[in-house]
C-alpha cells in the first residue's frame, strides 16, 4: 500500500498537507527526522501513518497522560491497534497488553519517558524482545531548557539510540526557536537526521487585536456571534479564569475554567467535557492546550496580553486544525503590558529579565503594528512572508470602508457654518461641542454647534484628512491653515454624492454615543503613578502607548 493509499484508506484524507509525505518516506526509510511543523500542522500523521505502514512495533513517547488518552482512543476508532502504559492498569489489565504486544496485535504503544526509563527499567528489555519498527518522541522540545516546557524526565531519552540503535527515531516539535532546534538533535543523538521545517504559517487563522476597553463586553459581543462554537480564552491569572468562567455561565454560556491549580480531578473533566463539545468554551491559563487535538477550536481569545511571541504563537495555533477559517483575538491594552514589564523587572536574574523585557516588547510591537500582523510573526520565527497576507485586521482595515455620508456632510456644513475662516482644531471644537468658552459663546446658538460630537478628535481628524485627500474639503489661508469647501463639497450636503471612510478599531466604537472625552489636565490627574514609564490608569477612557518602557503618547 503507497502512503497515499493508507492516508486515504485509515486516515480518511485525501492529500497529504505540508511535508508529511517525504517525512514519512523518510522514516520508511529507516533514516531519522526532526520535524517541525507548526501547533495544528499535522505531526501526529507523519509517525501514526508509518505505523500503520511498517510490519511491527512503533513506540510513541509523549509527555502527557491526557494526550496519549486521546490519541490511543481516536486511533482505534479508525481501527488501529494501539495501547498507552498506564499506572492505573491492574496486573490483568497489563498482562493482556503484553499478549497483545507479543503476538503482533499492537501498532502503537504510548509511553511517558519516565515509563521507559523508570527505577526497575524491565521495560526496554522487554520491548528489545518485539519488533520495533519505529519510534516517535512528540513534544520533543521537552528536552531542551531552552524550550518554554522542558521535562526533566525526556533527558532520559538520549538512551533511546543505545538501546535501539537501529530503529529509525523521529522527533516532532512546533518549537520555532533554532537554539532549541538545535538542542534536541544533540540530546536525542540523532544519526544524520533529515530536518523538516514546515512554513509556520498557519494560512486558515486570522489574527487580530483590539484595544481593551471593557473586556467582559468586548467578550460577550464577540462570543454572541459564535454562539455555537467551540473556543479558548486565554487569561493571565489562574483566579480570573475561575472568575471569568462563572460570568460567561451566567450569560448562558457553556464554560469551564482550566489552570494547574485545579485539582486532577477536575482538570480532567473539564478538558474531556470540552474535547466532547459539552463545554463550549474553555477559560484558561496557558496550562491548558499542548497536544489538546480538537479539530473544531474555531476562536482562541486572549483578553490578557500574552508574555511572548511563541506562547502567543502556539496558543493561537490551538484554532482551526481542521484547515477551517478560524479567528484569533487579542484585546490589548498598555496597562496589561506594564504589569508584564514589571513582573519581567522582579522575576529571575538581570539576564532572564532581560531577556524577558525584550520578548515582551516584541509583543507589544505587534499589538502596535501598523502592517500585516502575519509578516511580522513570520519574520519573527525567521520566515520571509509578503508584506500584505489579506486576512489579518491591519490588512483588511485598509479595505473595509462605510458610508460615511452624514459624516461628511456634518463637517462640510461646520466650515460653511464658521464661513471658511477657521482650521482644521477649531472646526472639530465646533462640531464636538467643546467646552471652550470663546468657541461656546461665540457658537452656541448656531444649530451646526455640536453636531459631532459623537465622534471623538482622533476620528474627526482622519476624516478631515480623508476628506481632504479625496477633494470635498481644501486647506486654503495666507497666514494659518484655514478649511474650504471644494466645488465638490455642494453634492455631498446636497445628498447627490456618497462619501466612504476607511473603517478603524477604534472609530466602531466612536459611532457609539461616547461622551466628550475628559480634558488632558484631568486625564493626567487621574493618571495615578508614572514610573519607569509604567502608567497606571484607573478608569481612564485613553490609550496609553507603552513602548520601549517609554510613555510615548497619550490620545484620547
Ligand atoms: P500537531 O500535532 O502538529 O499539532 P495534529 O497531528 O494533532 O497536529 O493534527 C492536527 C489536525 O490535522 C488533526 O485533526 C489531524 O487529524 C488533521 N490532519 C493531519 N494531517 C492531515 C491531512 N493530511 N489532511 C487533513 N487533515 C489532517
Ligand atoms: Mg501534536
Ligand atoms: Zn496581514
Amino acid at each position: 500500500m503507497t502512503p497515499l493509499s493508507a492516508l486515504q484508506k485509515y486516515f480518511g484524507y485525501s492529500a497529504f498537507r505540508h511535508q508529511q509525505e517525504a517525512i514519512i518516506e523518510h522514516v520508511l526509510n529507516k533514516q531519522d527526522v526532526m520535524a517541525l511543523m507548526p501547533t495544528g500542522g499535522g505531526k501526529s500523521l507523519c509517525y501514526q501513518l508509518p505505523a500503520v505502514l511498517l510490519n511491527g512495533l512503533t513506540i510513541v513517547i509523549s509527555p502527557l497522560i491526557a494526550l496519549m488518552k486521546d490519541q490511543v482512543y481516536s486511533l482505534n476508532v479508525t481501527g488501529i491497534p494501539a495501547a498507552f502504559l498506564n499506572s492505573a492498569q491492574n496486573p490483568e489489565e497489563q498482562r493482556q497488553l503484553v499478549e497483545k504486544l507479543r503476538n503482533n496485535q499492537i501498532k502503537l504503544l504510548y509511553l511517558a519517558p519516565e515509563r521507559l526509563f523508570g527505577n526497575e527499567n524491565k521495560l526496554v528489555p522487554f520491548l528489545k524482545t518485539l519488533n520495533v519498527v519505529q519510534i516517535a518522541i512528540d513534544e520533543a522540545h521537552c528536552i531542551s531548557s531552552w524550550g518554554h516546557d522542558f521535562r526533566p524526565e525526556y533527558l532520559m531519552l538520549a538512551q533511546l539510540k543505545v538501546e535501539f540503535p537501529d530503529v529509525p527515531v523521529i522527533a516532532l516539535t512546533a518549537t520555532a526557536d533554532k537554539l532549541t532546534q538545535k538542542d534536541i538533535l544533540e540530546k536525542l543523538n540523532l544519526k544524520n537526521p533529515a530536518v523538516f521545517v514546515s512554513s509556520f504559517n498557519r494560512a486558515n487563522i486570522n489574527y487580530k487585536v483590539v484595544p481593551k476597553k471593557n473586556s467582559f463586553k468586548q467578550l460577550i459581543g464577540f462570543l454572541n456571534e459564535r454562539k455555537d462554537e467551540s473556543g479558548i480564552i486565554y487569561c493571565l491569572s489562574r483566579k480570573s479564569t475561575e472568575a471569568l468562567a462563572e460570568d460567561l455561565k451566567e450569560e448562558g454560556f457553556a464554560a469551564e475554567a482550566y489552570h494547574a491549580g485545579l485539582n486532577n480531578e477536575v482538570k480532567a473533566r473539564n478538558q474531556e467535557a470540552f474535547l466532547r463539545d459539552d463545554v463550549k468554551i474553555m477559560v484558561a491559563t496557558i496550562a491548558f492546550g499542548m497536544g489538546i487535538n480538537k479539530s473544531n477550536v474555531r476562536y482562541v481569545v486572549h483578553i490578557d496580553l500574552p508574555k511572548n511571541i511563541e506562547g502567543y504563537y502556539q496558543e493561537t495555533g490551538r484554532a482551526g486544525r481542521d484547515g477551517l477559517a478560524s479567528e484569533a483575538l487579542l484585546l490589548y491594552s498598555p496597562g496589561d503590558a506594564g504589569k508584564l514589564q514589571h513582573f519581567a523587572r522582579i522575576d529571575g536574574n538581570e539576564e532572564q529579565s532581560r531577556i524577558m523585557l525584550n520578548k515582551l516588547n516584541d509583543m507589544v510591537k505587534y499589538c502596535q503594528l501598523q502592517s500585516c500582523r502575519r509578516q511580522y510573526l513570520m519574520n519573527y520565527f525567521d520566515e520571509a512572508f509578503p508584506p500584505n497576507c489579506g486576512s489579518c485586521d491591519v490588512c483588511l482595515t485598509e479595505f473595509k470602508r462605510f458610508d460615511g455620508t452624514l459624516i461628511a456632510q456634518k463637517a462640510l456644513s461646520a466650515v460653511a457654518r464658521l464661513n471658511e475662516r477657521f482650521g482644521v482644531n477649531y472646526v472639530i471644537d465646533f462640531l464636538r461641542g467643546s467646552k471652550t468658552e470663546k468657541i461656546r459663546e461665540e457658537h452656541k446658538l448656531l444649530k451646526t454647534y455640536g453636531i459631532g460630537a459623537d465622534i471623538s478628535k482622533t476620528d474627526w481628524q482622519r476624516y478631515i484628512r480623508e476628506l481632504i485627500t479625496t477633494g470635498y474639503l481644501q486647506m486654503g489661508g495666507q497666514e494659518y491653515p484655514i478649511l474650504n469647501l471644494t466645488p465638490q463639497s455642494q453634492a455631498v450636503l446636497k445628498g447627490l454624492q456618497k462619501v466612504e471612510f476607511i473603517e478603524s478599531e477604534v472609530t466602531e466604537d466612536a459611532h457609539i454615543n461616547e461622551p466628550a472625552p475628559p480634558h488632558e489636565a484631568e486625564l493626567l490627574s487621574r493618571l495615578k503613578t508614572v514610573r519607569h514609564g509604567i502608567a497606571e490608569l484607573e478608569n481612564v477612557p485613553a490609550y496609553i502607548i507603552v513602548s520601549d518602557a517609554t510613555l510615548l503618547e497619550m490620545a484620547t
